[in-house]
């Protein structure tokens, strides 16, 4: 994977983490705009999970935006346990199957789709990380869901410092990353 010179020029003072991100969210970019109730709504899960990941899902009309967040389990414990990855549930994430299934048949049933998955870091910057980057991918090196971002958020005890979303670049064959906010 070739490294753009502006993610080298950055690294010689950026944090601990920036040499572990796939990709980081680009402060010149306009930043990503969600209702606010959602947003509060993932931060709050963000918060509750500490010291472990959160994630979960944001629905809503096909191209539109999300209208409503689904809490999932983090299971990355359980995949830990079985020997299927050496991250625990404060490294990574692993939305449990089974909700992740119901989620999207009662989405569609409402003619609706899977928006934003999203999922905190605990302690470090709202990046996608490589392990991100390779859950979001399928075999074909393309997102497994064409058109759904991904959203992270950075949380500690302090509470949520910041999140990114994180969309595919049809061009760069990549995601890129910009700030989420709340909608003004
Ligand atoms: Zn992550």
């Amino acid at each position: 994977m070739s490294t753009e010179p502006s993610n080298q020029r950055a690294s010689a003072k950026a944090p601990g983490w920036y040499a572990r991100a796939a990709a980081q969210p680009d402060p010149e970019h306009r930043p990503a705009a969600f209702q606010r109730l959602l947003l509060a709504e993932v931060f709050a899960h963000a918060r509750e999970c500490y010291p472990e990941e959160c994630c979960g899902l944001m629905l809503g009309p096909p191209g539109a935006e999300p209208r409503q967040v689904v809490r999932c389990t983090n299971v990355q414990n359980v995949r830990l346990a079985k020997g299927e990855s050496k991250l625990n549930s404060s490294q990574g994430f692993w939305i449990d199957e089974q909700e992740l299934e119901r989620a999207l048949r009662s989405a569609e049933a409402r003619g609706e789709e899977l928006r934003v998955v999203y999922h905190s870091h605990v302690d470090t910057g709202a990046y996608l990380s490589h392990t991100d980057l390779e859950a979001a991918l399928g075999p074909e090196g393309t997102p497994l869901w064409s058109g759904v971002g991904q959203l992270v958020v950075s949380v500690s005890e302090n509470g949520v410092a910041e999140a990114a979303l994180f969309e595919w670049d049809e061009e760069r064959e990549a995601y890129v990353g910009r700030l989420a906010r709340e909608l003004e």
